[in-house]
C-alpha cells in the first residue's frame, strides 16, 4: 500500500510501497479516507522535532476501521473513526482522573511498517496518517457519527482539538469573559471558534496579515487587531479601557507573540501557550505582573480527553455549530505531499487535505 515515508531530514519525503502488519493485541487497522498536514508534521520533517526514522509521517486522519486485532471490544469492521495521537493507557492515574494527555504510561514507537527497501518504519505519533493503511491503539481511534464526511472528521483530530481544546479544557473560558488569540492560522481560527463555544464575550484576533484576519472574522473574532499597525498590546489595552484581556492564546510558537500575549492579560488573566517554538525555547517576563493573580498555562493537543471531545465535535459540526469546511484551504493526492509542504511553508494554508482513496 501507499504511504509518505520520512526517510533523511531536508530530503523530500518518498510516497513509495510500504507493508503493514495485521494488528496485534488491543490494535486495530484502519484505512485512511482523509489526512490534514499539521505544522508538526513539517517541524518533525525538518529536524526541528527530533523523531526516529523512517517513519510514515502524518497524525491528523480519519478512516474506517478494516481489522481488529485481539481483544478489542470497542470497534468493530467498518466503523468511521478519527485518530487520536494520544494513544493513552486508560488505566494509570491521569487517565482515571480523565487527564489522558499526561498518561503515566505513553506507549513507546512501534514500527508496524515495512518500507520499499525492507527497512522497518516507525509510526508517527501514534498515528500515521499518510498511509492507505495504519495500525493503531484502539484506544487511540475514536468513534464519530457516520455522517460527517472524511475530510471534515480528520480535522477534529489535530487542528481542532487542539485550539478548541485550549479554550473549552485549558482555559475554561467563561460567558462573557475576553480574550486574545495571537497567530489565526489553522490553530487560532480554532481558539477563536472555541471562544465562540464558550460564548466568549468579545474575541481579539491578532494576526501580521489582513486575509488572515478577515478569515478570523467569519470565525467569530470581534475584534481584529493588525500587528502591523502599532503595538498589538496597546491595541488590545486600548479597546478594554486600558485592562486587557481574561485570557490571551499565543498559536504560533513565536516568543515574541507569547510575550505579548502575556503583556495583554488583565489583572486575573491567563495565558494559555499553544503554539510549540522550538525545544530550547525560554521566554521572559515580568514575574512581579503574576502577582495580580495572572497565569500561565501550557496545554498540550487541547488537554484532549479523545473519547468525549471527538464525537461531541464531530455532532457540534453537524449541527452547524462548528466550522470545519472553512478551514480545508486545499485538496491534494498523497503524490503531492512534498508540494503540500511548500504551500504549508509558504503560509498558504490553514488546512491541506489528502484524500488517500484518490
Ligand atoms: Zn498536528
Ligand atoms: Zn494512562
Amino acid at each position: 500500500m501507499k504511504a509518505a515515508v520520512f526517510h533523511e531530514v531536508g530530503k523530500p519525503v518518498s510516497v513509495e510501497d510500504v507493508a503493514v502488519r495485521a494488528p496485534e493485541e488491543g490494535e486495530v487497522r484502519v484505512a485512511i479516507r482523509a489526512a490534514g498536514l499539521c505544522h508538526s508534521d513539517v517541524s518533525a520533517i525538518n529536524g526541528t522535532y527530533p523523531t526516529p526514522r523512517p517513519t510514515v509521517m502524518g497524525h491528523e486522519g480519519a478512516g474506517i476501521v478494516e481489522a481488529v486485532g485481539p481483544g478489542v471490544r470497542t470497534l468493530r469492521e467498518g466503523d468511521p473513526v478519527v485518530l487520536s495521537t494520544l494513544a493513552h493507557c486508560g488505566q494509570c492515574p491521569a487517565c482515571d482522573v480523565g487527564h489522558p494527555t499526561v498518561c503515566h504510561h505513553p506507549p513507546r514507537p512501534s514500527t508496524p511498517f515495512t518500507t520499499a527497501g525492507g527497512k522497518p518504519a516507525y509510526n508517527f505519533a501514534n498515528a500515521s496518517t499518510f498511509a492507505e493503511l495504519t495500525v493503531v491503539r484502539a484506544s487511540s481511534a475514536i468513534p464519530v457519527p457516520r455522517g460527517i464526511p472524511m475530510p471534515q472528521a480528520a480535522l477534529i483530530g489535530c487542528g481542532i482539538i487542539t485550539g478548541v481544546g485550549a479554550v473549552l479544557n485549558r482555559a475554561r473560558v467563561e460567558a462573557g469573559s475576553t480574550m486574545a488569540v495571537f497567530g489565526t492560522g489553522g490553530i487560532g481560527l480554532n481558539v477563536i471558534q472555541g471562544g465562540v463555544l464558550a460564548g466568549a464575550g468579545r474575541i481579539f484576533a491578532v494576526d501580521l496579515v489582513p486575509a488572515k484576519l478577515e478569515l478570523a472574522r467569519g470565525f467569530g473574532a470581534t475584534d481584529l487587531v493588525d500587528g502591523r499597525e502599532g503595538d498589538p498590546v496597546q491595541q488590545v489595552k486600548d479597546a478594554t479601557g486600558g485592562r486587557g484581556v481574561d485570557y490571551a492564546f499565543e498559536a504560533v510558537g513565536h516568543l515574541k507573540a507569547i510575550e505579548q500575549a502575556f503583556a495583554s492579560l488583565a489583572p486575573g488573566g491567563t495565558l494559555v501557550v499553544v503554539g510549540v517554538p522550538k525545544l530550547d525555547a525560554r521566554a521572559d517576563f515580568l514575574v512581579n505582573s503574576l502577582r495580580l493573580d495572572r497565569g500561565i498555562l501550557g496545554c498540550r493537543y487541547g488537554t484532549a480527553r479523545p473519547q468525549h471531545d471527538f464525537p461531541m465535535l464531530a455532532d457540534l459540526y453537524l449541527r452547524g455549530r462548528l466550522k470545519i469546511d472553512e478551514l480545508i484551504t486545499r485538496h491534494y493526492r498523497i503524490d503531492d505531499v512534498n508540494h503540500a509542504i511548500e504551500d504549508l511553508e509558504r503560509g498558504e494554508l490553514a488546512r491541506g487535505v489528502f484524500d488517500m482513496t484518490a
